[in-house]
């Protein structure tokens, strides 16, 4: 129609959003290059070279197209890797979560599968003492399967959905839905071959992580039994904590990122203490794949009982590898 005619949106933003579209997620360093080759081809007699492209030039195609995007239900979102620290812009989905929006792509058997393996990385995984919250191939491959026949039902809380009965998946079929994820940039894959949620992913499902694997459904349900609060949040920028650090008392909920800590501290007057329980913050414990390396031994039972003992052994046999 008549977008030509608006001065703050032309082909140059056309062109970044089509690029958004067949890759999800961009950082500055990467969109340098691209917006220079855009804004060239727009007026190829001044031609722009990427160490042109400020942050600024780039923050302010990033708010153009969101206030154009926003009528397909779509809205650029950022947030920064918890390893490489790196911000990362993501193309998010404002209406439908990620499993909806995997459900296209995917067959309901492969969904079904993801599901497991979420349940490997936040239930299994992602123990009292031993929040790795990501798994190794071998730890997904054995979720291929559904868990023996029965039902499988969660022992506590509002949503006992039982699941649809679904069928396994051969260990071929579970290995290439693992590589798509990878692919489709909902899971990372770190040099040690853990699989863990990306940060797009991360920014996708927030709502649905907390829906599922919190019982309370609260953000913040302190002092609660920890087994009711597998999805914890950095005290200092309240995003989800999947690589960080943790309190020392391991009935303590308080997370941080490794990245927020100085954040954090400022904002206690340099106090460098637990903001929820106030125990001096020293050599915390990890949270993420380091968690099964460093001494983590993954409990085998909850107090409730949930058990998935194959996937438990894994972890522990991988918490003495190293
Ligand atoms: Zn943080
Ligand atoms: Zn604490």
């Amino acid at each position: 129609m008549s977008d030509n005619d608006d001065p703050a949106y032309d082909n140059t933003h056309r062109a970044f959003l089509q690029f958004l579209l067949a890759r999800q997620t961009i950082t500055y360093t990467e969109a340098k290059p691209i917006l220079a080759a855009v804004q060239t081809a727009q007026t190829p007699d001044r031609p722009t070279l990427p160490e042109d492209v400020s942050q600024a030039d780039f923050e302010y195609y990033i708010d153009a197209l969101n206030t154009h995007i926003s009528d397909f239900d779509f809205e650029i979102r950022s947030t920064y890797h918890q390893v490489s620290r790196e911000r990362i812009y993501a193309l998010v989905n404002t209406t439908s979560d990620a499993l909806t929006q995997m459900a296209t792509a995917h067959t309901p058997d492969e969904i079904a599968f993801v599901k497991r393996v979420l349940d490997a990385m936040f239930e299994t995984n992602n123990t009292q003492r031993a929040e790795v919250m990501a798994v190794t191939s071998i730890q997904a491959l054995k979720c291929a399967k559904p868990p023996n026949g029965e039902q499988q039902r969660r022992d506590s809380g509002n949503h006992t959905q039982v699941a649809a009965p679904s069928a396994a998946l051969t260990g071929s079929q579970a290995q290439s839905v693992m590589e798509l994820m990878v692919q489709e940039d909902w899971f990372e894959l770190s040099a040690k071959g853990y699989h863990s949620l990306s940060p797009r992913a991360l920014m996708e499902l927030r709502a649905w992580l907390v829906d599922t694997y919190n019982d309370q459904g609260g953000q913040d349900s302190d002092e609660e039994d920890d087994e009711h609060v597998k999805i914890k949040f950095c005290a200092a920028c309240r995003e989800i904590v999947t690589v960080g650090q943790r309190c020392t008392d391991l009935s303590c909920t308080a997370r941080v990122h490794n990245h927020c800590t100085r954040n954090l501290w400022r904002s206690q007057g340099g106090r460098q203490e637990c903001p929820t329980c106030k125990k001096a913050w020293t050599d915390p414990p990890p949270v993420g794949e380091k968690a099964a390396r460093q001494g983590g031994r993954p409990v085998t039972n909850g107090p409730g009982g949930r058990r998935r003992r194959s996937l438990s052994d894994e972890a522990l046999s991988g918490a003495e590898e190293d």
